[in-house]
């Protein structure tokens, strides 16, 4: 078979025309070297692809496989690694070393299920592969020997919106499909899923519902597992056919048994997913706060007035600055409501209402919208963020054309929790800089806030001081993780476990729920083909 087209980087976040160029990554490396105090930052230019090192095929095409599998080079360098700041490091110094030894594209699911009996019969390990988008390590092949090579599934021929039942609002969707491909195809039927995590534009829904995936809501609908009603998933035991029910009480639920888990179970193949009308009103504001304790009471107190906004994002000043929302002397909070039914003012007028009794300033004030009424004018912060919540992927990968180490980690505490917990981090933040000999910074947003707490949302900025960025990396990640489990906070709350967060999933988990998971692989995938090492311990044979 050949190999699709491919305009996205073979090393970076997303397009590869989108990376920021020469000039403008220098201009970043001033900024950056004013935000630490250190420097000069000097971009590297880009590495080929050519150049890269990509381990040779260790097996050859089974014969079943041969109209839809590929061991091209290429194609095997580009489903080598996801997007975390490690794998986007090694591909920028060319490290294709555990490339998958085959690519396969199933274009139904009755190619997904010859995949995977002939991985069981030649011993290959499958990894079910989305957009690649994983920050944990979870598309990445295992690296011991266990199995003659390795099996690259990747879904996105599978990418049909398949069936509308209007009168359920709900859509059936193969697990392959995009966020734009999808948003594209229920436009045509007046629909919208409106699930829009930040990596919206190359993830896929099947990776969504394998790993939780948490969208742009700050209230309600957050997680994927808000949407889905159904899955279909082929595991190499055969079909698991979830029925479409809009709830039950029949013992615990098959579907979220799915829900999240990371491709060990199965392969997604589709989903049936709840829509809706696209939103006709939408209304929003900014709120400025002196004080971050002050802004996070406020956010508390609206998280708990059932006012459900679409949007309740808190950043801290530091956040503010480099969002480019404020100048970073205030925290802000961005508040936005949306309707399609109803102009949300209520809500949104005492959601302000709140905050401003608690020591908030709305310099703008709040901007009304109806469908046509163009970008929201005046609410200068609302539209900063949103842009920089598109171009922050890209500008990561740019620091890392200048040596900076910066990454995030999110994660979800209960309110009484969090002011102990984000003092542990800012602590365990600066002593892991100052073992590594550098200079760095750390700070919060909110992503999203629940009644009973919030999932606060972090980014490091550091110089890699006296050693290889990819350890200093993880001296700041192993220290910060430490902290959030020792301070009962969650390792993730929607970028999975993977293979990154494992140590200190197996932490948080109870034992027996590992059990449990254990003896549901078992179940499904006895021969231990899909997704060794990920989520769960390899099995041993
Ligand atoms: C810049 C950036 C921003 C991000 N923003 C967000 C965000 O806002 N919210 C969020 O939740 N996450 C975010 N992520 C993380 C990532 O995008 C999510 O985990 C996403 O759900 C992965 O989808 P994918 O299609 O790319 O899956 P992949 O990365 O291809 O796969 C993820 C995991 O799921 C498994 N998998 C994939 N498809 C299937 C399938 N059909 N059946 C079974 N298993 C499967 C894979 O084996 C792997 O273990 C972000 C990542 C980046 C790089």
């Amino acid at each position: 078979m050949s190999a699709p087209d491919e305009p996205r980087s073979h090393w970076a976040w997303g397009l590869a025309s989108r990376l920021p160029d020469l000039a403008a990554r220098t201009l970043l490396g001033e900024q950056v070297a004013g935000l630490l105090g250190a420097g000069p930052f000097a971009p590297l230019p880009e590495p080929s692809l050519d150049e890269a090192r990509v381990r040779e095929p260790r097996c050859p095409i089974p014969a079943d496989l041969a109209a839809f599998a590929t061991a091209e080079r290429a194609v095997r360098a580009r489903h080598t690694h996801g997007r975390s700041f490690p794998d986007q490091v090694r591909a920028f110094r060319g490290d294709f070393l555990n490339a998958p030894d085959l690519v396969a594209f199933p274009r139904d699911e009755a190619e997904v299920a010859v995949a995977l009996a002939a991985a069981e019969r030649e011993g290959l390990a499958v990894i079910p592969f989305g957009g690649g988008t994983s920050v944990v390590g979870g598309v990445a092949a295992p690296t011991g020997t266990a199995h003659r090579g390795v099996l690259s599934l990747d879904l996105r021929a599978m990418d049909r919106v398949i069936e509308v039942d209007r009168e359920a609002r709900a859509a059936r969707i193969q697990a392959g499909a995009t966020g734009p491909a999808l948003e594209r195809q229920l436009s045509d039927h007046g629909y919208t899923l409106r699930h829009y995590p930040q990596s919206f534009e190359f993830s896929t829904l099947g990776g969504w519902v394998a790993t939780r995936a948490g969208g742009h809501f700050a209230t309600l609908y957050t997680h994927i597992d808000d949407l889905v009603e159904s899955v279909r998933v082929v595991t190499p035991r055969g079909l698991l056919a979830t029925r479409r029910l809009p709830a039950s009480g029949a013992g615990p639920a098959p579907e979220r048994l799915i829900l999240g888990s990371e491709g060990v179970l199965g392969v997604i193949t589709e989903a049936w997913v709840r829509v809706q009308e696209r939103p006709r009103y939408r209304e929003s504001a900014s709120v400025l706060f002196a004080s971050f304790h002050a802004a996070v009471a406020a956010t508390r107190a609206i998280a708990q007035a059932a006012l459900f906004p679409s949007n309740c994002r808190l950043l801290d000043p530091t956040e503010a600055l480099i969002n480019l929302v404020a100048d970073g002397s205030d925290s802000v909070l961005i508040l936005a409501f949306e309707s399609a039914d109803h102009a949300p003012s209520a809500r949104l007028d005492r959601a302000l209402e709140i905050a401003i009794s608690l020591g908030g300033r709305c310099p703008r004030g709040p901007v009304r919208r109806v469908d046509g009424g163009g970008r929201a004018a005046g609410d200068g912060s609302a539209e900063a963020w949103r842009q920089a919540f598109l171009d922050g992927p890209y500008r990561q990968s740019a620091l890392i054309t200048l040596g900076v180490v910066a990454d995030t980690f999110e994660t979800c505490c209960t309110w009484g929790a969090f002011p102990a917990l984000h003092a542990a981090l800012a602590r365990s933040a600066r002593e892991a800089f100052a073992r590594c000999g550098a200079r760095g910074t750390l700070s919060c947003r909110f992503t999203h806030v629940y009644p009973d707490g919030p999932a606060p949302y972090y980014t490091f900025v550091a110089t890699p001081g006296d050693r290889d960025m990819l350890d200093t990396w993880a001296e700041i990640k192993g220290a910060v993780s430490d902290t959030l489990v020792a301070e009962g906070a969650t390792i993730t709350h929607h970028h999975s476990v993977g293979r990154v967060h494992r140590p200190w999933y197996e932490q948080e988990r109870p034992p027996l729920f590992g059990a449990i998971l254990a003896a549901a692989k078992q179940a499904v995938d006895p021969a231990g083909v899909l997704n060794p090492g990920v989520l769960i311990p390899e099995i041993e044979r």
